[in-house]
């Protein structure tokens, strides 16, 4: 696996491969990999003939006073599993290669940039929405692959992605939880024994909603109600939202119906926490 620090080095080997007819893959990562990164590598290790991965944790996207300082950092680690699962190219560039003195521009997706994650860290998504356009065109890629457990974020991708022409396919990849349902997160490193069991109550409040949706419940508002009383049996939690939403515009819905969104994020003591499924 051959790892490049700079963009124009990475932009010069993915432009080599495209011109040979390879069909390249790209998973951008923050690394602390773990094995949710790892089920898009291998997606789309399954689905490309080259396979680049880019880590990078990105500044823009945090605001001060989150957790930009403390994020964990595993690169030898990461880097090891990314070459195990067969990654040709990672790209990993410090923050002065992706911003150097005096850039200035910023991608913004008005609207559904400010819903859910974007109403309660607000910033977070033009940062997103700028460093994944600027990976996107450095390696301009036929197919990246991004984890459904970011809904928010794919649906801020997606819009980008189709009102700037990126040619290329955006992938969502489904949520990789541990065995007891928590959804696998590079912050759950941060969490004590006892609110890793606290943060169950997450996929509990959403297993509970699913399930009323199964028996033939779908109404927005009960449904977040019946979320809601299973989210205040937890102390120490902090719920941000419990939302029912369109995934693309992230506006609410009154009716859960097929393809709608149920999505939660919640402060489990100060690490925030998101989780979600898609209504069947
Ligand atoms: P991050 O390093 O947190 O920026 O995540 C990089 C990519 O991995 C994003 O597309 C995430 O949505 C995805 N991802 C993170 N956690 C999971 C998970 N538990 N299951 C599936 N994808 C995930």
């Amino acid at each position: 696996m051959q790892i490049v620090k700079s963009v124009a080095q990475m932009q010069t080997i993915c432009r080599k491969l495209r011109t040979q007819g390879v069909v390249l893959g790209f998973v951008p990562t923050m690394g602390a990999l773990h094995q949710g990164h790892l089920s898009l590598v291998q997606r789309a290790i399954a689905e490309c003939q080259t396979v680049a991965a880019s880590i990078f944790v990105n500044p823009l996207q945090f605001a001060p006073g989150e957790d930009f300082a403390k994020y964990p950092r595993t690169f030898e680690q990461d880097a090891r599993q990314l070459e195990a699962e067969g990654v040709a190219i990672l790209f990993a560039p410090d923050a002065k290669e992706m911003y150097p003195e005096g850039a200035v521009t910023t991608i913004t997706v008005p609207g559904i940039g400010d819903r859910l994650d974007g109403a309660s860290r607000p910033g977070h998504f033009t940062g997103v929405a700028t460093v994944v356009a600027k990976l996107f065109h450095i390696v301009a890629p036929h197919r990246a692959y991004f984890g459904q457990k970011d809904a928010a974020q794919l649906a801020v991708l997606r819009q980008m992605t189709q009102d700037l022409n990126f040619d290329l396919e955006l992938v969502s990849c489904a949520i990789v939880r541990d065995a007891d349902g928590l959804a696998l997160s590079s912050r759950n490193q941060y969490l004590s024994g006892l609110e890793r069991e606290e943060a169950l109550v997450l996929h509990r409040a959403l297993t509970r909603i699913e399930h009323s949706i199964t028996i033939g419940e779908r109404q927005s508002s009960t449904l977040l109600q019946i979320g809601r009383n299973v989210l205040d049996t937890a102390t120490g939690i902090q719920v941000d939202y419990l939302a029912i939403v369109d995934p693309r515009s992230l506006l609410p819905v009154a009716s859960a119906e097929k393809g709608a969104l149920v999505a939660v994020a919640a402060y489990v003591g100060r690490t925030r926490l998101i989780d979600n499924f898609l209504v069947t």
